[in-house]
């Protein structure tokens, strides 16, 4: 992986932000959440990462 910096939608701010305090969280379905807080407001926030590389686009 790059050391790109992760980056969601910030609700408060409106557009894409920084997300930092970055904690992964595994979802029920097999998917995987990072829950974050944005480096401009503070405000939560979290990103849908994807399933586990199992599958990539198949259905
Ligand atoms: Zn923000």
């Amino acid at each position: 992986m790059s050391d790109e910096p992760m980056t969601a939608r910030c609700m408060r701010c409106k557009e894409n932000k920084e997300m930092k305090d970055i904690e992964e969280v595994p979802m029920k379905n097999g998917g995987t959440m990072a829950k974050g807080v944005c480096v401009d407001c503070g405000c939560k926030m979290c990103k849908f990462l994807g399933k586990k590389k199992e599958k990539e686009e198949e259905e």
